[in-house]
């Protein structure tokens, strides 16, 4: 068995191990982060049965796009730029990145360019750094409006991350605040349409799922530390 693989199916034992912990019993689903890691290894992922691709940059989506023949479902999940809007649009299943009410009203204008309703998550930066981006939870209001009169768009749940705390427990709390908002988006849209709680990342994904995440975003401890080329 590949590295990969033996790696891929302890982080699903892990995965389903903290569902059980969780009060939650939520089905959590797996993103294979493969920013930065190439072709052959996604492949790998995808041969084992995931379905889920999560990449940060749309120039590097748009490269694996072309050369990938597998049916996957595409996240783009970094921070976006308005120049890049179009080109996410054209290949994103879901844009997790829905991190500022600026790009919410560009990605509706740029879906409704090529009729399609664009899946979104509202990303949340509940810690407030500064290095992060992020809708302000203080914002929550206004970004939900304006979200429901963007025909184009369709919020299907929240995303956040957690700091890089020394102490992992530090990060519960924020995760706990993904839940209480994730929790108050689903009461603002209809039923069943918000179903998504993206949080959680190589490193802190069994306190994501144990504080309700729906969705991890799992690369490092699949594909190995990134070569940053
Ligand atoms: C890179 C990235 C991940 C994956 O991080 P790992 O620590 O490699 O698991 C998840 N989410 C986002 C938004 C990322 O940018």
């Amino acid at each position: 068995m590949s590295e990969i693989t033996t790696r891929l199916e302890a982080i699903q034992k892990r995965i389903a191990l903290a569902r059980e912990r969780s009060p939650y019993h939520q089905d959590v689903t797996l993103v294979a982060v493969t920013k930065f890691h190439p072709i052959s290894e996604m492949k790998e992922v995808i041969a084992q049965g995931i379905t889920q691709i999560g990449e940060n940059r749309v120039q590097e989506m748009e490269e694996k796009f072309e050369l990938l023949t597998e049916k996957v479902t595409w996240n783009l999940q970094g921070h976006l730029q308005r120049n890049k809007v179009k080109k996410a649009v054209a290949m994103a299943d879901l844009i997790q990145s829905g991190d500022s009410i600026d790009i919410l009203k560009e990605i509706d204008k740029r879906a409704g360019q090529i009729d399609k309703v664009q899946d979104i998550l509202l990303e949340f930066n509940i810690s407030g750094e500064e290095t992060k981006t992020g809708i302000s939870p203080h914002d929550f209001e206004e970004a939900v409006e304006v979200a429901k009169t963007l025909p184009h768009i369709k919020v299907v749940g929240l995303m956040c991350m957690a700091p890089e705390f020394g102490d992992l427990e530090q990060t519960r709390p924020v995760f706990k605040e993904g839940r209480q908002l994730f929790e108050k988006l689903k009461q603002r849209f209809p039923e069943g349409q918000v179903s998504i709680l993206s949080m959680g990342m190589s490193h802190d994904f069994e306190i994501a799922i144990e504080e309700g995440a729906t969705m991890v975003r799992v690369g490092t401890s699949i594909f190995g530390e990134r070569v940053y080329r």
